[in-house]
């Protein structure tokens, strides 16, 4: 009888590990967006910046971007701002740490506070200062996440994409070229379809004021068709025209650019709820490279003299997190941390790849 119940203990055992070992998601998808500052995302217009940016003439009442995106309060503004993404996501979907006037904190590890440094350290799940000291077009000797999932997955190159709208993530997201499909910059996307031969066109004829980084419009019509046409299981889509207009100190486009991201957001939302492969099977995480400095005369910059530019924030919508809304009073979560996430929403653990990496973040699978 003693064996008996010690035998069905050890099953019962057994279960309960393999059912919490259990995950929904079958699919991952991260998403950034350059240099976004926690003060849009969270607060939505900056009044003081936009008053900074108002002869001294003029009102700043009668200004068509205050008559826009103005509001009492912050989860107004953010309302106006990023309408699916406070309206929609965050509040029935997923949730979002980096608020630290509620007590959440979210950082780079790397102490450079720009993009190279800030998109490896959340591709290979750790800061390496020693080594990324520029952005230049340098080939990343430190395998990324896409390498690792598509290898433990046993995927072909066309089901691990990323699609950034800054071509040096070419050089950024992949060890060795050409393992993953990667389509940057001002490269044509090559995809036997009409309506991308025409972007393609397009987008050498309609330029975005910088070199190196087309606008944010094509890069997300590039990485939807790839959706459509090859459902790939981890598709990383990266956003850049957020920094690029506030760097050149245009706080309206930086304003828009973030606007039209959110309406980004919700077609690619759609998107996933329309699809089968993805429905209820798809884990994101939404987050930034880097932030930028909190005042009307450092908003613009980022770097390691910015004050601030550390902290981040991330943003989460799985099928394996019941966490909604915004973070309160959390453990500070880090960069390094996103690339072990992403990796145990598939049931694999990232340290196999490399062991010096953040670990999972607690809060979403049921720690604090
Ligand atoms: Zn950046």
């Amino acid at each position: 009888m003693k064996t008996r119940f010690l035998l069905s203990l050890a099953w019962l055992c057994l279960c309960a590990s393999f059912v919490v070992a259990q995950t929904k998601t079958e699919n991952v998808i991260l998403v950034s967006l350059d240099g976004a500052r926690c003060e849009e995302v969270f607060g939505g217009l900056d009044l003081n910046v936009l008053k900074s940016k108002t002869r001294s003439d003029r009102k700043v009442e009668d200004s068509a971007l205050y008559k826009q995106f103005y509001a009492a309060t912050a989860e107004e503004r953010r309302m106006k701002l990023m309408p699916f993404f406070w309206g929609t996501l965050m509040k029935e979907h997923g949730s979002i740490a980096g608020n630290r006037a509620l007590g959440s904190a979210a950082m780079t590890t790397n102490k450079m506070w720009f993009s190279y440094p800030g998109y490896s350290e959340i591709l290979t799940g750790q800061a390496h200062d020693e080594v990324i000291k520029s952005n230049d077009r340098i080939r990343n000797q430190f395998p990324s996440v896409l390498e690792f999932l598509k290898g433990k997955l046993k995927l072909n190159d066309k089901q691990v994409a990323g699609f950034s709208s800054w071509d040096v993530m070419n050089w950024i997201a992949e060890s060795k070229e050409g393992s993953i499909t990667l389509n940057a910059g001002y490269e044509p996307y090559d995809l036997n379809d009409p309506r991308i031969k025409v972007m393609n066109e397009d987008m050498k004829g309609a330029p975005s004021p910088w070199d190196s980084v087309r606008h944010d419009h094509y890069t997300f019509e590039f990485a939807m068709a790839h959706l459509r046409r090859y459902q790939p299981r981890v598709l990383f889509l990266s956003l850049g025209e957020t920094d690029d207009w506030a760097h050149g100190g245009n706080y309206e486009q930086t304003l828009k650019a973030l606007q039209r991201n959110d309406g980004q957001f919700k077609a690619l939302w759609e998107y996933l709820q329309s699809t089968p492969q993805y429905r209820g099977k798809t884990s994101i995480i939404f987050t930034v490279d880097h932030g930028r400095g909190p005042t009307p005369l450092n908003w613009m910059d980022h770097g390691e003299k910015v004050p601030e530019a550390q902290y981040i924030w991330m943003a989460f919508v799985s099928p394996d997190s019941a966490l909604r809304g915004e973070w309160k009073n959390a453990e500070t979560i880090y960069q390094n941390q996103v690339a072990a996430t992403l990796s145990k929403w598939l049931k694999f653990d990232y340290a196999e790849q490399n062991a010096n990496a953040g670990k999972p973040i607690a809060q979403l699978f049921g720690g604090k």
